[in-house]
């Protein structure tokens, strides 16, 4: 697919002339010599700027020959570029790692391109070279050579294989991976994982690990049924274990129960915080008209490590007189105390947690912390400008 792009004057374009090697003159039919017959103009995008490459192009003229008159481009463009595309290598491998190891979206790549660097791509060309850029990924993966390569020094294989459901209704993705050398050796979406279904995947699996010539050690699953009965019959030698966070899910269920206890308990306790909040609004001043009436004094120990939030400067009703003027301001007392509150209400609803950091365990060593600070910032008041911790 050729991309429509705009170029600047042909004038103001950066030359590169490529001439086949000597290497790339003998002719591969008849090993007689070829000749320049022609050139081609290859313009591409680089970080340095656009770059009009001059492909001299070479045939070979022996009549006799059966590739007469069958032109051929510098090898020396391809290193340059990927072939018809307008974007260098270098561009071309920033679009694809910025989409696939930093998740930028199109319309983001394609403004950080226009903004630093004044290169100016449409949606469709992106998407095409994030395509293109996949589809390259993906045979590299599977290249047997680079496959064997990444398992020269590992003597035995332990294969893993789970479904992911993105979405309820839609296809499980399949992963097969090799845990030893972290590598997904295949995916497939399957829309019914009928044991016969399953068994095509690890009869893949066992062909992959036989063209390896390493035996497999053992498999890893969540223990789904077809796998059970899959893996017996494919892997019949194999130990099959259970994946560690479902073993460790499992044991830990008494405990996540005792722990959800704990959270529901937590979350009964530590209320009354919107009376506090409104008892800390109360004692403001009304609004003054300086704009940098709303900062806030900070002081060593007596403000929480939180990031204060709208809370502290948002109107009610009985600010509605001065609605262009800057907020009203908050004793930086009252201040520490929303911000109190803003952790504190943060805590209670995080849902964060795995089986050997349950949510209600970190949310009450969360609390803990903001009852010592609390203590800090009393204990500093009295005893004066004293410093803790
Ligand atoms: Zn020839």
């Amino acid at each position: 697919m050729r991309t429509l792009h705009s170029w600047p004057a042909a004038s103001s374009l950066r030359d590169l002339v490529l001439t086949p090697t000597a290497e790339e003159r003998p002719c591969g039919a008849c090993g007689g010599r070829r000749t320049i017959c022609d050139h081609r103009f290859h313009t591409v995008e680089t970080f340095g700027g656009p770059v009009r490459l001059v492909c001299k192009l070479i045939k070979c003229v022996d009549p006799a020959c059966p590739r007469v008159g069958k032109t051929f481009s510098p090898e020396a463009e391809l290193a340059i570029a990927p072939p018809r595309l307008v974007v260098d290598w270098e561009i071309f491998a920033w679009i694809g790692h910025r989409r696939f190891a930093r998740h930028w979206s199109v319309p983001q790549l394609r403004a950080e391109l226009a903004d630093a660097h004044r290169i100016h791509l449409s949606d469709d060309a992106i998407e095409s070279y994030v395509t293109r850029y996949e589809t390259m990924l993906a045979a590299r993966q599977n290249d047997p050579v680079h496959f064997a390569a990444d398992y020269r020094d590992i003597p035995e294989l332990v294969l893993s294989i789970d479904g992911l459901q993105p979405e309820k209704g839609h296809e499980t993705l399949y992963v097969v991976r090799e845990l030893n050398a972290r590598r997904v050796w295949f995916a497939e979406p399957l829309l019914s994982s009928t044991d016969e279904a399953i068994e095509a995947l690890l009869v893949r699996a066992r062909e992959l690990a036989a063209t390896l010539g390493k035996p497999v050690r053992a498999w890893v699953t969540d223990k789904q049924s077809a796998f059970v009965t899959g893996i017996a019959k494919v892997f019949p030698e194999v130990p099959h274990r259970l994946c560690k966070i479902h073993f460790l899910r499992a044991l830990a269920k008494d405990v996540l129960a005792a722990d959800q206890h704990l959270k529901v308990t937590m979350r009964k306790k530590v209320r009354g915080l919107r009376a506090i909040e409104q008892e800390a609004m109360a004692t403001r001043s009304p609004a003054v008209a300086t704009p940098s009436s709303q900062a806030v004094p900070s002081e060593g120990p007596t403000t929480p490590a939180v990031p204060s939030t709208g809370a502290v400067t948002r109107p009610t009703t009985h600010d509605a007189i001065t609605p262009s003027s800057s907020p009203p301001t908050v004793p930086p007392g009252a201040a520490v105390v929303l911000d109190y509150c803003t952790a504190v209400r943060g805590i209670l609803v995080g849902d964060q947690g795995d089986p050997l950091h349950p949510t209600g365990t970190r949310m009450a060593s969360a609390l803990a912390e903001v009852q010592a600070s609390i203590d800090r910032c009393l204990a500093g008041k009295k005893g004066g400008r004293k410093r803790h911790g």
